[in-house]
This record gives structure tokens, sequence and C-alpha cells, in this order.
């Protein structure tokens, strides 16, 4: 597994960790437990030796010399010594390995120089698309040569794993990868950390009032999230509903970013937000449990974990029609469908689920939803797509 850019034991909430850590996290340990070894290669955070994540698995730091503590925007530039660290690690250790998996655009980078060296199968999970990240209104800017790195890492990969319906529409759209070449296969959720437990519980760990109607946002704070849009919806809905609040968990700030601190003192509602900070994910699902509704309206999400989270939780959701979402969102049943990210649409969608009052028989049909989503099931997914390319490339 190669994550160059971010740690699967980084710090989540914080600007570049978020789901893909998580999600290597979970698959390289159930990978472990399927009997595999996995070494999971990241130049992030301070220089360490390789440390046990699970039995069978490690995490190999290789982020030395000019390459310690190199900023992520600067990794692009470094991609044939970071190759060089990774073959030397292996040529050192005597390994050979029989599939490399990449995450995210710079890691595939490095993944396609091991390929063509090793002669070994590569998978490509890229995890954010710089052209859909560019949609319009999102605040993003990801550069042409980022765009262009991707569609050239896409076309020389042997397969692509997608976690979304959404996701694969935008690889065979915007970056012409043939279909046959996609695999479509979900993230999961940890079903034993997220569950309902109560939304009095809940509010009682945090200390929140009863009658609060409380709004909760979960993810990094970047533009693409929309958050500032959700702030001002907040804003449209307090006129009628005085009791309506937000909480924003993520961020690396714990006094929340300034931007939007000063945006909710501008619309007069900064006592209904509440900025948390990065919040630890075993006390999640409190937060979860003690909402009314998690809202997600960004202009883009390859996936969205913390949408399945929620739902474990038994925590209907309001999000825009991006990753996970359309595949796993019943109107009605288990949230809404806002119709965009605009203030005005976010404001409609929220306005409709808070009339949803849920007891714990809903909570479990809401869960229910994401039965299939367990982290084991989808590993033997993943292991399927591995076996098959091992398979492809013994008879090349
Ligand atoms: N997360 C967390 N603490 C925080 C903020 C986020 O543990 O303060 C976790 C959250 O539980 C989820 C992940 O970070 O598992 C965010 O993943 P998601 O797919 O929603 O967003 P991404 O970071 O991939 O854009």
């Amino acid at each position: 597994m190669l994550s160059i850019h971010a740690s699967p034991l980084g710090a989540l909430g914080t600007r570049d960790t978020g789901g893909m850590s998580v999600y290597l996290r979970h698959l390289s340990r159930w990978l472990g437990a399927a009997g595999h070894r996995v070494d999971v290669f990241t130049c992030a955070g301070p220089p360490a030796p390789p440390q046990a994540l699970a039995p069978r698995v490690r995490l190999v730091h290789i982020g030395r010399g000019a390459l310690s503590g190199m900023a992520k925007e600067r990794l692009p530039g470094h991609v044939a010594e970071i190759f060089a660290a990774l073959e030397a690690f292996r040529a050192e250790n005597g390994l050979r390995y029989d599939l490399i998996h990449s995450h995210y655009w710079i890691s595939a980078a490095v993944g396609a120089l091991a390929r063509d060296r090793w002669r070994r199968p590569h998978l490509v999970m890229f995890h954010t698309l710089g052209a859909a990240k560019n949609t319009p209104g999102s605040g993003e800017n990801e550069s042409a040569l980022r765009v262009a790195a991707e569609r050239r890492l896409a076309a020389a990969a042997d397969g692509i794993v997608v976690p979304s319906r959404a996701e694969l529409a935008h690889l065979t759209g915007l970056y012409a990868v043939p279909r046959e070449k996609i695999h479509t296969v979900p993230c999961g959720v940890d079903l034993a950390l997220f569950q309902p437990r109560g939304r009095e519980v809940g509010r009682d760990r945090l200390g929140l009032p009863a009658e609060e109607e409380m709004v909760l946002f979960v993810g990094r704070l970047v533009p693409l999230k929309g958050l500032a849009n959700l702030i001002r919806a907040v804003a449209l809905l307090r006129p009628q509903r005085p009791r309506l609040g937000l909480r924003v968990i993520g961020g690396d700030d714990p006094r929340g970013p300034s931007a939007l601190i000063h945006l909710t003192r501008t619309l007069g509602i900064a006592d209904a937000v509440h900025f948390a900070g990065p919040i630890d994910q075993a006390e999640l699902p409190f937060y979860y449990s003690a909402a009314d509704l998690l809202a997600l309206p960004s202009y883009y999400e390859s996936f969205g974990l913390v949408v399945l989270e929620a739902l474990a939780c038994g925590t209907p959701v309001a999000a825009t029609a991006v990753g996970v979402v359309p595949d796993v969102i019943r109107e009605g049943h288990n949230g809404v469908l806002l119709e965009g990210p605009a203030p005005e649409d976010i404001a409609r969608g929220l306005a409709r689920l808070l009339r949803m009052r849920r007891s714990p028989v809903e909570e479990a049909h809401i869960r229910s939803s994401v039965a299939d989503y367990d982290w084991r099931a989808i590993t033997a997914e993943i292991e399927k797509i591995y076996q098959g390319e091992m398979n492809r490339e013994s008879t090349r």
C-alpha cells in the first residue's frame, strides 16, 4: 500500500488527514486478518522505524533525509526519490511484493514506477479527483498539472478502485477511463464503534441542552465541504427556529477557522454555531447520537464516510447527491437529498428533516441501511479484485 502524503495514523479531521487514512487503517487490518502481509509506505509524520499496525501489517516510514517533513505540495516533484527510498527498503529486506495498491494521485505516481520496475499489478484508488474538485462554486483550484497527472496515471494503472457510482461516472466522464478497468467497491464503516448510544445519553455526555435542535457537521474544514453555505442556511432558518444550533467537528484549530467564525458574527448567529475542533473518533458516536441530523452539503465527495457513520448511529443525514449519498440515502427513510449546495437548498432540506422525530425503532431502521458496509465484507471484495489482477498478471 502506498499512502505517501498522509499517514494512516495521522490526526483525523485535520487538513490532509481524513477518510483515506480511515480507509487504510481498516483495509490493511482486515487484509492482515485474512492472512495477507501488508506494508503501508508513507512519507507523512515524523520518521520512525517500521511499526506494527495490526497482525501482519506494518507502517513503513520512508520520508527520510530531504523527504523528511516535506510538504504535500512538494512531494510530486520528488516522486523518483520516493520510489528510490521504497526500492531501497524492499531490496535491503529481501522483499517481493505481489501487488501494489496506491492511494491518492501522488502515491499513484510512485506506484507507477514500482509497477514498471517490479512488473507487478498496480491498482489505484484516487480518493479525490482534481477535475471533480474543480466543480464551479467549490472554491477549490486544483492545478492543471494534477489533473493531467491523474489522467495519465489512470491510463497507466492496471485497475482503478472507486468507492461510489458517482466516482465511476467522474472517471469515465472527466478522464475517459474505460469502464472495464474500474472496480466499484464502497468504503466501510466500523459497525462495532458506530452504534446508537441514545440522544439523551449523547447530550448528557456532551453537556448539551435537550431542547436544542442540533445539526452536526463532521469533516476536514476545506471549502469543498460547503460549510460556509451550511452556516448561511442556519442563519436563514434561525428566525423561525430559535433553538437551532450547529456543531462543527474537525479542523486544525480547536477555536475554529477565523473566516468561518467571522461569518457567524456577520450573520448574527455566533451563539448558534459551536466549533469543537478535531475530536477523537472513539468519541464521535456520542456526537452523532446527540445530533438531530448530520449535514454534508459538499460540492464533491468521492465517498463521505461520515454519512455511513451517522446512519450507523441511527442519525439521519441531509446531504447533497455526492459520493455514497445517492447509493445509500432514501428520502424520508434515513435522510434527505439536498437539491444543491446553495444556502437556500440546504435550509429547505434541514427544515424537512428536522420535522422527522426519531424513536429507537426508527434509529434501528436507519442503522439497518448500512448493514452491508461492514469492513470485513468490504475487504473481501477488495481481495477478490487483487486476486483477479494477479490471475491476469500470471497469464500475461
Ligand atoms: N474524523 C474524526 N475526527 C474529526 C473529524 C473527522 O475522526 O474531528 C473522521 C471521521 O470519523 C471520518 C473521517 O475522519 O471517518 C472523514 O472521512 P470522510 O470520508 O467523511 O471525509 P474526507 O476526509 O475523506 O474528505
